[in-house]
């Protein structure tokens, strides 16, 4: 099974809905700024780590090595302590540096924006040339740093989607990006997608979703089955 019902107005239908709802729970990227390698680093280190946590390890590494020459410098341990009270702290502080010295190395410079230069599609496959950069981060460094047409797909989108139909229920992330990208409005994708990770964590939660307060229950095949069950 792929798309089923996804459309350019089920899209916005959803999103007016999403919208009703004022969901406002702070989402990490909203408080990044828009430098591309900010936002790189912020989502990296978002992996397996709340976005509270995150927040407060993105500012103190800011704060301490502005430019991210100091980091690029500084001993692994040093980072991988700061990185410590997040998830994967190891893996991550091993990817950090070495996408900066990955950008020294071939660009000559701690920046990502002569990186992006080019199509969407030349820029994403030189951020998914950088070390650990899948395709949801690199997404959301063209999504939110450059307002490029992508609709980044995290464990949030994903279920939901799913959930309603929008991608088949095994669909695979990178997947659902694909076509998700590629049929949601461009002018939606930002809210959309930030609208959709609040609605996952507060509504359409993994394990105990709440159907009975979901306004979009009559048009969704989890809640459907869930019924006939
Ligand atoms: S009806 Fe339930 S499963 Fe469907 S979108 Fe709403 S909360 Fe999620």
């Amino acid at each position: 099974m792929t798309l089923i019902r996804l459309t350019l107005e089920s899209a916005r239908q959803v999103a007016r809905e999403l919208n009703k709802l004022g969901l406002n729970s702070p989402v990490l990227l909203e408080g990044v700024g828009q430098d591309p390698l900010d936002v790189l680093i912020a989502t990296l280190l978002s992996q397996a780590s709340g976005d509270q946590v995150t927040q407060g390890i993105f500012r103190e590494l800011k704060g301490r090595y502005p430019g991210w020459a100091g980091l690029a410098r500084a001993p692994l341990f040093e980072v991988e302590e700061i990185l410590r009270r997040g998830g994967l702290a190891k893996q991550k502080s091993q990817r950090l540096k070495e996408i900066l010295s990955q950008l020294e190395s071939e660009q000559g410079a701690l920046s990502l924006t002569p990186l992006l230069e080019g199509t969407d599609e030349q820029a994403m496959a030189k951020l998914l040339q950088l070390a650990g950069v899948g395709p949801k981060t690199a997404a959301c460094v063209l999504l939110f740093a450059l307002g490029r047409p992508v609709f980044p797909v995290d464990t949030h989108v994903l279920r939901v989607s799913r959930r309603l139909g929008w991608v088949g229920a095994k669909e695979t992330a990178p997947r659902a990006q694909d076509l998700l990208s590629r049929i949601i409005p461009e002018d939606l994708h930002l809210s959309l997608h930030t609208d959709l990770i609040r609605f996952g964590r507060e509504i359409c939660r993994a394990n105990t979703p709440r159907c009975y307060h979901c306004p979009l229950a009559e048009e969704c095949d989890y809640a459907r089955g869930r019924m006939l069950a």
